[in-house]
């Protein structure tokens, strides 16, 4: 059959550019990559098979296989898993569809050396073959199917797609080597490349070198291992793997559970924040196996969303195998799991909070917008701890600071959080209704994220001290201890009460149409008017938020 010539979508096109090109530096790590793709394609079978078991016929034993050909100038890497029909070859490697992938292309500068250096950082998967090959050739069979097909391209801007024959179901994928890139056709290299990114893969990656065969990794599922055995390096290239992220997990959490149900956890909080954590369909990508056997990175019910920018894998030795997706909707046993997690995460946050509070900080900016989600949605204990673990900006200054350290601060008198809620800190610093407050040393809360008009009304209170916002009709600043006023001050009050008490009448009568009432208040010092919401009414940020999302 003759040849299809496929043009590239043209985010690949620039993207292949830049890993051609590439002065980067670990250019091994694309035998991970692909390595890494081969064992996924080797998990989604044999998920499929546990319902369909004809998919696996007579080839039962998962593996990677890399062989080399020193005259030819080629590795290959080839694996037994789904393999890909025509459709998923062209879409999978025509175009970009992995999220991280997205996120580099869109952060490409056109600066060879910058762009580089976000290859690292956010890994090209499949594209990264590249750096090392001048034509790559893919052929695969999905499993259940007859036909195969072969896709070859130089990665300068097309690729062809034809049919073929394969023996098997999988996929094989032949890097023709760059000059230049010889060294990945000596076995040592390939070990010491499997050894260093790939040992924690659970599937044997063997290497055949004429008629001997040997395997290169541990093949044992890493969360299996103890946690004394595994090295911090071990962890962050199965969280690279897990994740399909790049950066350095910010805490590690392995953890085995034990007794009415059993099971290990692993997860990561990654090191920074994932582009599309706002995204409204973005969800948690927490794996689920099930005695080893990967089930599903789609089970919503065992992370709660707001901590959804969990990584990682837990695997339960209490569900069946067989499990299908309505049957974990309704699962005990996840709901326990959730539970077990939301502990483990929420109290290990806890310990960092407290002994390495700067650390803590830059997990907060990260991700403390997401974690607030749970003041919202959450009751009982997970929202009172949720309030333990939360940080403010302040009036107080530039650090963050928790409840507790303003509870602390609170004045002589002081029954109530202030806070104000606004898009900028700094901007929030200039309002007009914090002059009395500064004048009076009383701290404000300074709330920049959307989410905080949501879980206040929610929350109302933090241990007895119900929050108010200071932009609202009410606010109660003369009960405030040292707020109160010597008698000259009362003296004088009282002569310009009656001045005041004109003017109000006269700006009553001259914004009747525009705003609801006009009052004399305590909250200013030296600006003349501000606007302040009443007290029933909808706090005026939320308002602007709502209106801008014309609701
Ligand atoms: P990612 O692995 O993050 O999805 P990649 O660029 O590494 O991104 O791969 C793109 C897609 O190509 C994969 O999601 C998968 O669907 C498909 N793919 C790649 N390699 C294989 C393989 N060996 N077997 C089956 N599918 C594969
Ligand atoms: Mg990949």
């Amino acid at each position: 059959m003759s040849a299809e010539k496929l043009s590239f979508q043209a985010e690949v096109s620039r993207l292949l550019d830049i890993v051609v090109n590439s002065l980067y530096s670990e250019k091994e790590i694309f035998l991970r990559e692909l390595v890494s793709n081969a064992s996924d394609a080797c998990d989604k079978l044999r998920y499929l098979a546990l319902t369909k078991g004809e998919l696996l016929g007579d080839d039962a034993a998962f593996a990677i296989t890399l062989t080399t050909d020193a005259k030819a100038r080629t590795l290959t890497i080839s694996d037994n898993g789904i393999g890909m029909d025509r459709d998923e070859l062209i879409a999978n490697l025509g175009t970009i569809a992995r999220s991280g992938t997205a996120a580099f292309v869109g952060e490409l500068s056109g600066d060879a050396k910058k762009d580089t250096n976000l290859i690292g950082q956010f890994g090209v998967g499949f594209y990264s073959a590249y750096m090392v090959a001048e034509k790559v050739e893919v052929l695969t069979r999905k499993a259940g199917e007859e036909a195969a097909w072969l896709w070859t391209s130089d990665g300068r801007g097309d690729f062809t797609i034809q049919q073929s024959e394969k023996a098997g179901r999988g996929t094989l994928i032949t890097l023709h080597l760059r000059e230049g890139s010889e060294e990945y056709l000596e076995a040592d290299r390939l070990r010491q490349i499997v050894k260093r990114y790939s040992d924690h893969i659970a599937i044997p990656i063997r290497l055949v070198e004429g008629d001997k065969t040997e395997t290169l990794n541990r093949a044992s599922a890493l969360w299996t291992r103890s946690k004394s055995e595994i090295t911090p390096e071990e962890y962050k290239e199965f969280y690279h793997h897990a994740a399909h992220a790049f950066d350095e997990p910010w805490e590690t959490l392995h953890w085995q559970a034990e007794g009415l149900i059993s099971y290990t956890g692993l997860l990561f909080v990654p090191g920074s924040r994932p582009f599309d954590l706002f995204h409204p369909e973005r969800k948690s990508r927490v794996k689920l196996y099930v005695r080893r056997v990967f089930i599903t990175d789609d089970c919503q019910e065992l992370v709660p969303e707001y901590l959804r920018f969990l990584r990682g894998v837990v695997d339960s030795e209490d569900l069946p195998l067989n499990v299908s997706r309505e049957m974990l909707q309704a699962s005990p046993v996840v709901q326990k799991i959730r539970q077990g997690i939301v502990k483990r995460v929420l109290g290990e946050l806890q310990k960092k909070a407290e002994k390495e509070p700067e650390a803590y900080s830059g997990f907060w900016e990260n991700f403390g917008p997401v974690l607030k989600e749970g003041l919202y949605s959450e009751h009982g204990s997970d929202r009172e701890q949720l309030l333990k673990l939360a940080r403010f900006r302040s009036s107080n200054g530039d650090g963050l600071v928790s409840l507790a350290d303003y509870a602390g601060r609170m004045k002589e008198g002081q029954d109530t959080i202030f806070y104000i809620t606004g898009e900028d800190a700094a901007a929030l610093l200039e309002s007009p209704q914090l002059e009395g407050f500064r004048a009076k040393g009383v701290e404000v809360l300074l709330l920049t994220d959307p989410i905080d008009e949501f879980w206040i009304p929610s929350v109302v209170e933090y241990e007895g001290h119900k929050f108010k916002s200071v932009t609202r009709g009410g606010t109660d600043l003369a009960k405030v201890k040292g707020a109160e006023k010597s008698d000259a001050e009362k003296k004088e009050e009282a002569d310009s009460k009656d001045d005041v008490g004109s003017l109000v009448a006269l700006m009553q009568l001259a914004l009747k149409d525009e705003v609801k009432d006009v009052r004399a208040s305590e909250r200013l010092t030296d600006s003349a008017v501000c606007l302040v919401a009443d007290e029933g009414d909808m706090d005026m940020h939320l308002e602007r938020l709502l209106r801008q999302h014309k609701q």
